[in-house]
């Protein structure tokens, strides 16, 4: 007897997140393990159900997301490099490990409908999540756009300064080169030789000459790929998530400042950090399982 709750569960390439939910979003009992990525996918998914199943006993349902390409109806994780995971037919295999619905989604979608339920709860919207990388969910009358293969949002491979850096992906002077969290330590450490975590830069602007620098060109690059989202899509706000977002006005406010520079004569939109920008993708996973569970 308790508090109904479902199983949420965010699959990423470092840590998978998983929590009993509430309806109101409460996070009741949360747990982490690290990806076991090394060890090969099949090391991966069985790491995955056995936290689900540590978790599931009486819960309504479980949502997933994770990275990648996400085939949602057929409830199959197509591929995802950070997992090694090909055609991985995760709803059959949990669902079979407990007995309960369960639904599965990429994880930028996922956040979209966590800020949506959770956070700003706008109908309207951005949310850019910087991270590891940097994905963008676009929300529009409430519901997250999809695309047509499933990788709308895919901005972090959006190029910003062509001829830049080579990215993993193929292609140059990609956004996340330059404003992921992996992206923005590894550049400062190339600068200066000194290892520092991207959030920590912030606190140092003022000090520091190569903070400044690696965190002025994060936020120039960011800016571009929003001047031309913004041109494209007129969002009624750009809401930031994600580790990167606990710089909070460190970030926003440069931000705002730089899309005043490109966006000349329209208006820039109000920006915002996302109040659950820490837990997106564990609210988004629940949001998925409430839907699964009617
Ligand atoms: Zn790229």
């Amino acid at each position: 007897v308790g508090e109904p709750f479902v199983v949420g569960v965010d699959v990423g390439g470092t840590t998978i997140k998983a929590a009993r939910v509430s309806a109101a979003g409460s996070i009741l009992d949360q747990r982490a393990i690290p990806t076991p990525a090394a060890e090969g996918p099949d090391a991966v998914v069985h790491a995955l159900r056995s936290l689900i199943t540590s978790l599931a006993p009486g819960a309504l349902a479980v949502g997933v997301v994770m990275p990648g390409v996400v085939d949602v109806a057929a409830g199959v994780a197509r591929y995802a490099t950070n997992l090694g995971w090909q055609d991985v037919p995760l709803v059959r295999l949990i669902g079979d490990d407990t007995g309960l619905s369960v639904a599965i989604d990429h994880d930028a979608r996922g956040a979209g409908l966590a800020e949506r339920g959770y956070g700003l709860r706008l109908d309207d919207f951005l949310l850019v999540i910087m991270g590891t990388g940097v994905s963008c969910a676009i929300v529009r009358e409430g519901r997250p756009v999809c695309g047509a293969l499933g990788l709308a949002g895919e901005i972090g491979h959006a190029p910003v300064f062509p001829g830049g850096e080579p990215c993993a992906c193929g292609q140059r002077g990609c956004l996340e080169l330059y404003a992921s969290a992996a992206g923005i330590a590894r550049r400062y450490g190339v600068l200066t030789g000194r290892a520092l975590p991207a959030a920590d830069l912030g606190a140092r602007l003022a000090t520091d000459t190569a903070a400044a620098q690696i965190w002025g060109e994060a936020v120039e690059a960011l800016a571009l790929a929003l001047t031309t989202s913004t041109l494209l899509l007129d969002p009624a706000a750009i809401v930031l998530g994600g580790g990167l977002a606990g710089a909070g006005d460190m970030l926003r406010d440069p931000l705002v400042t730089a899309l005043g520079e490109h966006l000349l004569w329209r208006p820039v939109p109000r920006v915002e950090v996302s109040p659950i920008a820490d837990r997106l993708g564990l609210l988004g996973a629940a949001q998925l399982a409430w839907a699964a569970a009617g």
